[in-house]
């Protein structure tokens, strides 16, 4: 499996993500969270900037089914689904990952006919660090 590739500005999205905890670049100026993390807000032009905490409930913004030819590590768990994650607390921000049954769950653990654009979901994070995200019920 791939692991994520950290630069100065997304180091602490990974270190925060690691402990579980899922927070987004904000802008210490005039409060706009932005992703992916970059110095410069692009709203007022502002350097300053916090991580804010977030409470990982979002909803599916879209979603794909990849199909081959796949990376193996990803083959041998197809067919999954890659997911577009529109925050709750900050509907502008988007995260790329994957529903799964459970955190630390395969890749496969939810059917891609589960998911629809628009359902609810919460962030989890399994071992690797990585959130991913489970259906809510409703
Ligand atoms: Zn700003």
């Amino acid at each position: 499996m791939l692991s994520p590739v950290t630069d100065t500005d997304g180091a602490p999205f990974w270190e925060y993500a690691r402990r579980g905890e899922l927070r987004v670049q904000a802008c210490a100026s005039c409060g706009e969270p932005r992703f992916p993390p970059r110095p410069c807000c692009p709203h007022c032009q502002s350097f300053d900037s916090d991580w804010r905490g977030v409470s990982g409930q979002g909803r599916v913004w879209s979603y794909v089914v990849p199909h081959p030819p796949l990376l193996p590590g990803y083959a041998e768990q197809a067919p999954y689904n890659v997911v577009v994650v529109e925050l709750a607390e900050a509907p502008r921000v988007r995260l790329v990952g994957n529903v799964v049954a459970e955190a630390g769950a395969r890749l496969d653990s939810v059917s891609p006919e589960r998911i629809r654009i628009g359902a609810r979901v919460q962030a989890v994070f399994g071992p690797d660090g990585l959130p991913r995200w489970v259906l809510e019920r409703s």
